[in-house]
């Protein structure tokens, strides 16, 4: 993988959530290779593993753990054996999130003739499909980051990084409940980042514009592989009219985590999103 610059992380222990999906495995790759002992950890405990091994093959230190973000025994567990396999941690990344269909309207705008049709409207929208989207989000970022932080405490030069999104910003339309836990994710990274300040414990996040991943293909493109409608409103309303990839967002990841570089930056949430948030439409 080729870096945009370089960064000695040789003494770092990094976990990283989420570490079995496209972005983060990303990320984790990039924490490898600058030399970070990486825990993978993830729900799909296959993909974690598969992921961590191509790592190992790549020439770095990582290993798969299986972990659900909601669950403390799960996270106890998994830290149990990091602490085991690698020592404490000094970097999180918490970048497991996504939405779900139960917490999705079938449409942008409501239109009181949807009531008689087969459309799911917001008046359908499931509480159990809005909690998980919720928790997924903001208690899956809550929760590693009481676990992990802990080793954080006296030590020197360690970081938290959260992942947040564009509809932090600004709702995107069918997505309430993946927008309000952005949102919760974004104000609860300012709130962590000063109640850890006196600790010298920097919290910062990313907010991804649009990229291409398992959690969004189905919206971003038909089962025949033609961009949706909503692909043509998310390139019209990116200046740079491109969806991101995964590795346009080491550059900002690194940068964050780097003491020399950013340590007097804590509490930031910085967009990756070819200027999607600083474009009004017109
Ligand atoms: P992804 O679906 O490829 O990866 C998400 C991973 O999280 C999956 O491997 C999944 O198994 C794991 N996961 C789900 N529930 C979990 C749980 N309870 N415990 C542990 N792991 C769990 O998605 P991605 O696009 O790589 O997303 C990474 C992060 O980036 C997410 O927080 C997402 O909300 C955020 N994000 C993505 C985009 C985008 O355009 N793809 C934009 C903004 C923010």
């Amino acid at each position: 993988m080729k870096l945009p610059f370089e960064m000695d992380l040789k003494e770092k222990v990094a976990v990283v959530t989420g570490a079995g999906g496209i972005l983060c495995y990303c990320m984790a790759q990039a924490l490898a290779e600058c030399g970070a002992k990486v825990a993978l950890l993830d729900l799909n405990q296959e993909a974690a593993n598969e992921n961590a091994q191509k790592i190992c093959e790549e020439g770095g230190i990582a290993k798969g753990y299986q972990a659900n973000v909601l669950e403390k025994e799960s996270l106890q567990e998994a830290h149990q054996h990091i602490l085991e396999d690698f020592g404490p941690c000094d970097i999180l990344i918490n970048g497991a999130g996504g939405n779900h269909p139960l917490a999705t309207t079938d449409k942008e705008y409501f239109q009181a003739a949807d009531l008689d049709e087969d459309v799911k409207t917001f008046f359908d929208l499931a509480q159990n499909g809005v909690e998980f989207v919720f928790n997924l989000n903001f208690i899956g970022t809550l929760l590693p980051t009481q676990e992990f932080s802990r080793d954080m405490i006296g030590r020197k030069n360690c970081s938290i990084l959260n992942i947040s999104s564009m509809n932090a910003y600004t709702p995107l339309t069918k997505i309430p409940a993946y927008s309000g836990a952005k949102a919760a994710v974004s104000n609860f990274t300012q709130w962590l980042a000063v109640h850890f300040a006196k600790e010298g414990i920097r919290v910062n996040a990313l907010a991804p514009g649009f990229f291409v991943t398992k959690q969004n293909e189905r919206l971003l493109y038909n089962k025949d592989g033609s961009p949706t409608a909503r692909t043509g409103k998310i390139l019209a309303a990116t200046p740079m009219e491109r969806f991101g990839e995964a590795e346009e967002l080491l550059g900002s990841m690194l940068f964050l985590l780097n003491e020399e570089a950013a340590g007097f930056i804590t509490g930031v949430i910085l967009p990756i999103d070819g200027g999607f948030s600083a474009y009004s439409g017109v």
